[in-house]
């Protein structure tokens, strides 16, 4: 009946618009063609494909499910168990580990939970130092560890940049940390990590693994995998796995409800549902011999990188790079580490600058260089291009905004689309 439809009319209307808005469509536009023309060297930076991104922002962004599955505190949440459930049983059988928590919204929140699970604020904590490479989580007064720990640091060697684990132990005789901290940002080296157990049993510490910046190297079968040593482990998706943003943790079976009680209640609400979808996925997919392959590539393009930065007089610290990373001496251009950053930007080509462990200047006028290998082996780029961008970063250190320069990166960027080109709305369709 007439009378009917035109009275349904206002209960079907939707309460918000979906207009578009031209300030943000514009600003989508211009990422998409910074990362369309630019090489992205940042060491943490992964290209996510389609399907992740398509998880990300999918219905499951809605959900209130706080707790864990099967314990929600809210209805409906049926399909948001099941993926939950899919994500900890793949990345526990990924790993081999015993318990895995996928809720933390990023690395940080995943180290907060870990340091929550194992330590009461003023307890004793050994972590490697900030300045070698360590993590702002591992005891920056600027950060929470920092703040309510007691935090005695550890370095590299001063002959050959390797982690000093004579250091470490003697160290760890005289703090008697409860928790031992392994795992840097910025340090290219495999880690010993049955080292480290052995220390932290030594003297009854727990071993905590911030593994986030190459744990998806060991997934790959890369490099050794922290998850037999230690008591946690944290990760996340976006690095190496090429994944959504997000953390994770694995923890030995003791201390699962530590663990998790750490993540929710503790520092967490309601977990982002698709984002853990997102992660499930990738999660996934890392299980593959494709993403075996990727990551046994992502080294082996780190370490002709290192080579030819190495020929262009940019020393690799450590003398070069078991992972994805590359950290550099750019002392040889005459620059500091930030005058290169900001030059090969203006070329557009994105690394970042580190301290260079021992040397004497203050933090802004360090003279490292940092990058990774990450984005440029999603695209498909191999050795010969790693030769190519080692060429390009000097020539954009030496001949700051040349015209050509700036031509050649965005050459070598267009040759290797990737997956990323696609509009938005194209690539869920594509689904
Ligand atoms: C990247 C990283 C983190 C932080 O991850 P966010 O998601 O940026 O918070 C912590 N620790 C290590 C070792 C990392 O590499």
């Amino acid at each position: 009946m007439a009378t009917l439809v035109t009275s349904d009319e206002p209960a079907r209307a939707a309460a918000f618009t979906d207009e578009p808005d031209a300030a943000l469509d514009a600003l989508l536009d211009a990422e998409r063609e910074r990362r369309r023309t630019q090489i992205q060297l940042l060491a943490g930076e992964n290209l996510s494909s389609p399907r992740v991104r398509a998880l990300l922002g999918s219905d499951f962004a809605d959900k209130y499910a706080e707790g864990y599955p099967g314990r929600r505190h809210h209805t409906g949440c049926g399909p948001a168990d099941a993926v939950e459930e899919l994500a900890v049983e793949r990345a526990k059988a990924l790993f081999g580990a015993q318990h895995a928590n996928v809720q933390p919204y990023s690395g940080t929140s995943a180290v907060l939970a870990a340091a929550a699970a194992l330590l009461r604020p003023g307890d004793s904590v050994l972590a490697m130092s900030l300045a070698h490479g360590g993590h702002l989580t591992h005891g920056s007064h600027a950060n929470f560890s920092g703040r309510w720990f007691s935090v005695t640091a550890y370095g590299v060697r001063k002959s050959d940049g390797l982690i000093d684990l004579d250091q470490v132990r003697d160290l760890a005789r005289k703090a008697r940390p409860k928790v031992l901290v392994a795992g840097a940002i910025s340090y290219p080296r495999a880690i010993d990590w049955e080292a480290f157990r052995s220390i932290a049993d030594e003297v009854g510490a727990h071993l905590l693994a911030d593994a986030s910046q190459t744990l998806g190297l060991s997934a790959g079968g890369t490099i050794p995998s922290p998850v037999p040593y230690a008591d946690v482990v944290c990760g996340v998706t976006h690095k190496v796995l090429g994944g959504p943003r997000g953390g994770f943790l694995l923890c030995t079976r003791e201390l699962t409800e530590r663990v998790d009680r750490a993540v929710f209640p503790f520092i967490q609400g309601g977990p982002m549902v698709d984002q853990i979808a997102a992660k499930a996925y990738t999660l996934g997919r890392a299980a593959t011999p494709a993403f075996a392959g990727y990551t046994r590539r992502c080294v082996a393009n780190a370490r002709a990188l290192a080579g030819a930065l190495d020929g262009h007089g940019l020393r690799p610290l450590t003398g070069g790079t078991d992972t994805h990373l590359v950290t550099v001496d750019a002392r040889a251009l005459g620059l500091t580490g930030r005058e290169v950053e900001q030059r090969c930007e203006r070329a557009g080509l994105l690394l970042g600058h580190c301290a260079v462990p021992y040397e004497d200047v203050p933090p802004a006028s360090a003279s490292g260089v940092r990058l990774g290998t990450l984005c440029v082996t999603t695209q498909g780029m191999g050795e010969p291009e790693m030769q190519e961008i080692a060429a390009l970063i000097r020539a954009a250190g030496k001949e700051p905004n040349s015209g050509s320069v700036t031509e050649r990166v965005r050459s070598l960027a267009e040759r290797f689309p990737g997956l990323s080109t696609k509009p938005q709305c194209e690539e869920s369709a594509s689904l």
